[in-house]
């Protein structure tokens, strides 16, 4: 039988697969068409050559699939850098708040979305989930630039920019699922509640109720901060892990931000409810909020994934980096060295973030008949050789700047470090134009 000729043939190169059957293939290769992978293999196992639109050649690369960033707030790169060094309540509200009353509407949003997704397609993400304001206009920014994403509508019981009436809040995100769902291939549409210490028990009633109806992912931040624990204890008498279990909030399609303050009947409830935790380690870090109890979580079951937060906490989307944190943060807490192996966090920025996200289907892991979304390190580096473990060397000495190709569903959206789909100097610009200039806030 003729084989059909493939859109990419990527050949060579030392393959992670991230799969559980298939671990590592050195001088591997991967046939792409019609934006999945139609096989994964070592070179030499079928004698037989297949034809390619496009050969991508990876010796001494390494060839991983694409990282899966579980929470973002693109726009917030604007922020960056803004107002560090500060506690969280401070930094949000005497600096953040104000900053987005003065600047945030659809264009800001658009255009940071799409600068943001620049970092991201530079530093190995070729899946962002966001909550932010403007969704729409987020969404519009992934699907110009081909990047996938879930995008967030975002409540709060406060006016907000774009949603400034609160008590439509419901309306607002019944509309927002019916205009985005089967849009595009590239976005998934969910719901997003602030944070317990901004939304009211019944906001979260309401949006998560719309969120199961509809079959869509809802997420919160949860216990970041030991302040909020005490503020909702106050509030309601519960902590706010007990609060929304309790409201019947969460369930396997709940993604929890955060989680740093969790204690063991907390995690227990988490791991028996089937929720999903977003570990943001370095805006955490930053914000002296606190380290969730991650290698406890994966312990009892809990699907983690990794993220890295706005750029105003963080302050990059450098999800390798974040990898590094995090395989290192959880070591010095624990007194433990064996926690959080490099191989263990590399899966959480990819096939665990994907499950996070309910998409280990689709993506997460470079598979026959997943879509082809899938990153080429450069190897020839001198941090990064010799290399005897990939594993070790993608988590703790890499970082986003070494990723040279990245795909995104079949499609190359950065070839030798040169982004195909957006106008780098244009995404720049914007906001030294309409930001950088008003900066006496
Ligand atoms: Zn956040």
């Amino acid at each position: 039988m003729e084989e059909e000729t493939l859109d990419i043939l990527i050949r060579g190169g030392i393959v992670l697969t991230i799969s559980k059957d298939k671990d590592v293939i050195d001088n591997g290769e991967i046939g792409i068409r019609d934006g999945r992978i139609e096989f994964v293999r070592a070179i030499g196992t079928d004698l037989h050559r297949p034809e390619a639109k496009e050969i991508i050649n990876a010796e001494n690369m390494l060839v991983m699939p694409g990282l899966v960033n579980t929470h973002t707030h693109l726009p917030m790169i604007y922020f960056r850098g803004l107002a560090d060094d500060l506690p969280l309540n401070e930094w949000l509200v005497n600096h953040i708040f104000p900053a987005e009353a003065r600047f945030v509407n659809s264009e800001f949003c658009r255009n940071g979305a799409n600068l943001a997704i620049a970092e991201m397609i530079l530093s190995g993400t070729t899946t962002f989930c966001d909550a932010y304001f403007y969704p729409e206009s987020i969404a519009q920014a992934a699907i110009e630039s081909k990047m996938r994403g879930v995008i967030c509508a975002g409540f709060a019981d406060f006016p907000a920019p774009g949603n400034p009436d609160p008590a439509r809040n419901a309306e607002v995100a019944r509309a927002f699922l019916d205009t985005w769902t089967g849009f595009s291939s590239l976005i998934t549409p969910a719901l997003f509640c602030h944070a317990p210490y901004t939304c009211a028990p019944e906001t979260f009633r309401d949006i998560k109720d719309i969120a199961r109806s509809k079959g869509a992912l809802f997420m919160t931040h949860l216990a970041e901060t030991k302040w909020e624990v005490e503020d909702i204890k106050n509030r309601y008498g519960d902590t706010p892990v007990r609060l929304l279990s309790k409201l019947g909030i969460l369930d396997e399609k709940t993604v929890a931000v955060h989680c740093n303050w969790l204690d063991d009947e907390e995690i227990s409830i988490m791991a028996d409810c089937g929720a999903k935790v977003s570990h943001n380690p370095e805006s955490s870090m930053k914000l002296a909020a606190g380290v969730a109890p991650v290698p406890a979580m994966l312990e009892k079951g809990i699907t983690v994934g990794l993220g890295t937060d706005g750029c105003a906490s963080n302050n990059d989307l450098d999800l390798i980096k974040e990898m590094g944190t995090a395989a290192k943060i959880h070591k010095a807490v624990t007194l433990d060295p064996t926690v959080m192996d490099a191989r263990t966090v590399l899966e959480l920025a990819t096939i665990e973030g994907a499950k996070v996200l309910g998409m280990e289907k689709e993506i997460g892991s470079i598979e026959k008949g997943k879509r082809a979304d899938i990153l080429l390190i450069d190897l020839n580096k001198p941090h990064l050789t010799p290399l005897y473990n990939p594993y070790s060397h993608v988590v703790y000495s890499a970082s986003g700047a070494d990723v040279t190709t990245s795909i995104i569903d079949g499609k190359v959206v950065m070839r030798n470090r040169n982004l195909t789909t957006i106008d780098i100097n244009a995404a720049v610009n914007w906001g030294r134009v309409h930001i950088s200039r008003k900066r006496e806030m």
